[in-house]
């Protein structure tokens, strides 16, 4: 079977690495893909958010099976078109990807279907949501409706800060017209998880879990980047969290969206808060994390397209996935500068030498090759170095002596990814 895989960063390398290894694979392609991925698909020069250009492309190519990365063409209905000229893919349609396509939607659907989440208004008119702000006092979150690239959350300290994020997204237009409605919801102590399932619009097959780090600097601290490095599992989700899960918010929200006619199909990630063995909602997400895709698919050991490929076909009641034992640890090397501006272009040496190790794996996010078959940076998010270990700690080790064998002057990392659960480990 031809495939495609839609999109260019982390997580469409590791899919694209994963789906490349199956035996059901004929031809694999990859829009626009990157320099690494090209090492496992045929790289299409098509942009992942250009729907008409890909629908095109899939009908004159004969391709039998698409996987979408990124949210962009979801939300936009790209899974919508492919249906229409018969093509099966794996990503829920746009009606269905408005759980993560609007934070007001996803409010509201969760306070129909009783999924556990903070308390929350809805806002347009920005005195409204000053007063709903005076009101309940800080610390406060405040969060742009719409699709912000991770960029429209704003955890305020006090009122002052919460009232200026309300100014710039309603009135100074701070992430357009994403920004034209605000939610604005408790501020939720605890720790977080990211928790993904694979759904078929009916059934829902947990995966395992996992934790990022998304502030730039070590100590999570800094600036909030996509994500500066991941592990799994993530040692707060327990075989009895992942039932909790399940029960409490996966299922509710597969029945939920059944009944609202827009089925969900793909994978489902739900970014949680739990305290006190309880979890709460922070977000959903209608498609792999980045870096935690690179993550999840190191540890599985079973064929991935087949599970995906069931997924689409409302076959996965009666699936099973086989996983590694082993931790996952991805550290993320960004180009200087990230997540502010920087530089594109410089030259990336020494990877064949850093990936040596037959548990480390160089996943690109943003690279391009040079005219002569060199490796340059062409992102913020530039590689994400993983690596299998018994423990977190003994990845951790695995994945930094790779990042020490990578020559590349322009680019940086945290160097204490993982850090919570070693201390865990060694608590
Ligand atoms: P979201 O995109 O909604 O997941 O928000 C991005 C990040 O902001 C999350 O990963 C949390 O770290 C933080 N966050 C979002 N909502 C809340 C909340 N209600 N309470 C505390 N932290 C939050």
């Amino acid at each position: 079977m031809k495939v495609l895989v839609v999109g260019g960063g982390g997580r469409e390398h590791a899919l694209c690495w994963a789906i490349a290894a199956s035996p059901l694979i004929t031809e694999l392609f990859c829009a626009p893909g990157n320099a690494g991925i090209a090492q496992d698909a045929t790289c299409v020069d098509i942009g992942a958010e250009d729907v008409d250009a890909l629908v095109r492309f899939v009908q004159y190519n004969d391709i039998g099976f698409v996987v979408i990365g990124p949210e962009a063409p979801l939300v936009a209905g790209l899974a919508d078109r492919l249906a229409e000229i018969g093509v099966k893919s794996f990503g829920p349609s746009a009606k269905a990807a408005m759980l993560e396509g609007s934070k007001g939607f996803m409010k509201d659907f969760c306070a129909r279907h009783d999924i556990p989440t903070a308390a929350y208004g809805r806002f347009t008119d920005t005195a409204e949501a000053k007063a709903f702000v005076a009101e309940q006092g800080a610390p406060i979150v405040v969060k742009a409706d719409g699709l912000a690239a991770g960029k429209g959350v704003i955890i305020a300290e006090t009122v002052e800060q919460a009232n200026t994020a309300i100014d710039d997204m309603l009135e100074g237009n701070a992430f357009g017209a994403a920004g034209s409605e605000v939610v604005i919801e408790e501020f939720l102590g605890g720790e977080e998880a990211s928790f993904f399932a694979l759904c078929d619009g009916e059934t829902a097959l947990p995966l395992v879990s996992a934790q990022d780090h998304k502030r730039v600097g070590d100590g999570d601290t800094g600036l909030n980047t996509g994500g500066m490095g991941a592990y799994s599992p993530a040692p707060i989700v327990t075989g009895a969290m992942v039932q909790t899960i399940m029960d409490d918010i996966v299922m509710p929200t597969m029945k939920g969206m059944a009944s609202e006619g827009a089925p969900y199909q793909g994978v489902l990630y739900a970014g949680l808060m739990i305290e006190d063995g309880k979890p709460k909602l922070l977000e959903y997400n209608v498609r792999f994390g980045d870096p935690e895709c690179q993550v999840l698919m190191m540890r599985l050991r079973s064929d991935l397209l087949p599970a995906l490929m069931a997924a689409a076909d409302g076959e996965l009641a009666d699936f099973d996935l086989r996983w590694h034992d082993e931790v996952a640890l991805t550290v993320v090397m960004a180009a200087n500068g990230y997540p502010g501006s920087y530089d594109k272009g410089s030259q990336i040496k020494g990877l064949n030498e850093a990936a040596s190790d037959k548990d480390v794996t160089i996943f690109h996010a943003g690279t391009s090759p040079g005219e002569n078959g060199e490796i340059l940076a062409a992102g913020g998010r530039v590689l994400a170095v993983t690596a299998l270990g018994k423990t977190v700690a003994d990845a951790q080790t695995r994945a930094y002596r790779a990042v020490d064998a990578i020559d590349w002057p322009g680019g940086f990392c945290r160097r204490d990814i993982g850090w919570r659960a070693i201390e865990r480990e060694q608590g």
